[in-house]
């Protein structure tokens, strides 16, 4: 018996990275999951290599208009029950040279289109008796980097959404909470540019943790959240991280 048995799932940008780590999991925990995403040759790839408990679904989150199918989809599935808000994109640039364009479109999908997976999983999640809508974060939800002020300005924004939805909808049996992610080998986390060992050994080694995070790590996070064994934890975040918030090691410090 998986710890998701029966449940069903959409999981926003799904189809390669952390979300795609979140299916599988998913999946082999007992859940039905829909892939939701706008690369459509890759999320349809997953969905065929895992067989009838998968579905891709075209979603660009930020689209108001295309929600309805992808609940549609996961309600053909049986009971909607579980949302996974994971879609992201980043761009590094400095806030003189981010433009109006840019920042927008860094809200759209990081924010609004949270914003709208909340919203369209209310009314589907109260018919199925209560549910688990998972947002992913960052880090960059608590602090900053340079070059990250409109992705930075989404993952803060997603913990104060995080924060409303679960004192509105708590009354529903819907519970909402926020996973903050520090470094994780995805093409986002660093993986288009350096391999994952030369990121252990150069960028990484400093955490508490020394290395960088991979994506299952962040999806038992997640499967925590979707279970019945997280049915007390709701407006929580929860950091995996391998202890960047908390501190770095510095070799001026004495057992570090
Ligand atoms: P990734 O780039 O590998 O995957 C992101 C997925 O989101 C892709 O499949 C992409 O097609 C999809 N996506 C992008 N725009 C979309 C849209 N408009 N509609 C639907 N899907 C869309 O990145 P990842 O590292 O797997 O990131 C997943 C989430 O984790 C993101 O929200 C990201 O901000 C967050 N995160 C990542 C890291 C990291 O180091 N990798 C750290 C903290 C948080």
């Amino acid at each position: 018996m998986g710890r998701i048995e029966g449940k069903v799932a959409i999981v926003t940008g799904g189809a390669r990275g952390m979300g795609a780590a979140t299916v599988r999991l998913f999946i082999e925990q007992g859940a039905k999951v829909v892939i939701a995403d706008v690369l459509d040759e890759e999320g349809q790839a997953l969905a065929d290599e895992l067989g009838e408990a998968a579905v891709f679904q075209h979603l660009d989150v930020s689209k108001e208009a295309e929600w309805s199918a992808a609940v549609a989809t996961a309600q053909s599935l049986g009971s909607y029950n579980v949302l996974v808000n994971n879609a992201g994109i980043v761009t590094v640039a400095a806030i003189t040279d981010t433009s109006v364009e840019e920042f927008t479109r860094i809200f759209q999908v990081n924010q609004l289109g949270m914003f709208l997976g909340i919203r369209s999983a209310i009314e589907p999640m109260k018919d199925a008796g209560g549910g688990s809508i998972i947002n992913i974060s960052s880090i960059e939800g608590f602090r900053s980097q340079p070059g990250l002020s409109a992705y930075s300005s989404t993952k803060w924004a997603a913990r104060g959404l995080t924060k409303n939805a679960a004192m509105e909808l708590g009354q529903y049996g819907i519970r909402v909470n926020s996973v903050h992610p520090g470094a994780v080998y995805t093409l986002m986390g660093g993986a288009a540019r350096n391999s994952e060992e030369y990121l252990n050994e150069h960028t990484y080694n400093m955490l508490p943790i020394p290395r960088i995070g991979r994506a299952h790590e962040i999806a038992y996070v997640s499967l925590f959240l979707a279970s019945d064994e997280g049915s007390y934890t709701t407006g929580a975040e929860i950091t995996a991280d391998g202890g960047w918030s908390i501190c770095v090691r510095s070799p001026d410090m004495p057992c570090s």
